[in-house]
C-alpha cells in the first residue's frame, strides 16, 4: 500500500494550443511529445513527488481550454489545491486572456497559490510577452510566482511543479 503526506489537486488552465498537455507529458515522462492532440474535456493524470521531506501526489488536472468546454471549468475547479495559468510567449491573446480565467478559478476554489507560467520559450525569434511585463501581471493579480518554460528544452518544466507543491505544503500547514 501507498502512502502519502499529501494528496493535491493541481489544475493547469488557459487557451487551448498554448501547450498545457505538452508541458503535463514532459514534467510526467520527460520527453517533448510534437504529436499532441486536442484535449476533449479535460485530462487526468498523476504523479507522486517528494518535496520538503514529506511525500506528496500530484492529481494534475489538464483543462483542455477550447471555448465550447469552458462551462465545465467550474466544477473541475472545485477542491483544487494549487493552479498553473499557462500562456503562449509567442501569441500575446493567450496572454491577455489571463484575467478571465483567473477569474473563473478563483470565484470556483479556496485561496489557493496560483503560478503564472510562459511556455515555448524555445521560441525566441518568435516572442511576443516579455518576461518584465508577465512578472508585472502577475504581481498585480496576487499570483504567488511566474516562470518561463519549454517542454522542448526542459527549461524550467520541473521547478515549476515542485514550486508549485512546496506552496500547496506550505498553504496545508499555515502558521500557528
Ligand atoms: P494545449 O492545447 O494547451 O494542451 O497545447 P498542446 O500541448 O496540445 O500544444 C500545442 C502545440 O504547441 C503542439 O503542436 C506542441 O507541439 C507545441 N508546443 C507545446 N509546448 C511547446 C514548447 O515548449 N516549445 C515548442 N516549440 N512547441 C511547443
Ligand atoms: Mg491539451
Amino acid at each position: 500500500m501507498e502512502e502519502y503526506d499529501y494528496i493535491f489537486k493541481l489544475i493547469i488552465f488557459g487557451d487551448g494550443g498554448v501547450g498545457k498537455t505538452t508541458l503535463t507529458q514532459r514534467y510526467l515522462t520527460g520527453f517533448f511529445d510534437k504529436g499532441s492532440r486536442l484535449t476533449i474535456g479535460v485530462e487526468f493524470f498523476v504523479k507522486t513527488l517528494e518535496v520538503a521531506d514529506k511525500k506528496e501526489k500530484l492529481q494534475i488536472w489538464d483543462f483542455g481550454g477550447e471555448e465550447r468546454f469552458r462551462f465545465l471549468l467550474p466544477q473541475y475547479c472545485r477542491g483544487t489545491s494549487g493552479g498553473i495559468f499557462v500562456y503562449d510567449v509567442t501569441q500575446e491573446l493567450t496572454f491577455n486572456h489571463l484575467t478571465a480565467w483567473l477569474e473563473v478559478v478563483r470565484a470556483n476554489s479556496r485561496n489557493i497559490p496560483l503560478l503564472l507560467v510562459g511556455t515555448k520559450a524555445d521560441l525566441e525569434l518568435k516572442r511576443k510577452v516579455m518576461a518584465e511585463e508577465a512578472i508585472n501581471i502577475a504581481r498585480a493579480n496576487k499570483m504567488s510566482g511566474f516562470a518561463e518554460v519549454s517542454a522542448k528544452t526542459g527549461q524550467n518544466v520541473e521547478s515549476v511543479f515542485k514550486t508549485i507543491t512546496q506552496l500547496m505544503v506550505k498553504r496545508a500547514n499555515p502558521p500557528a
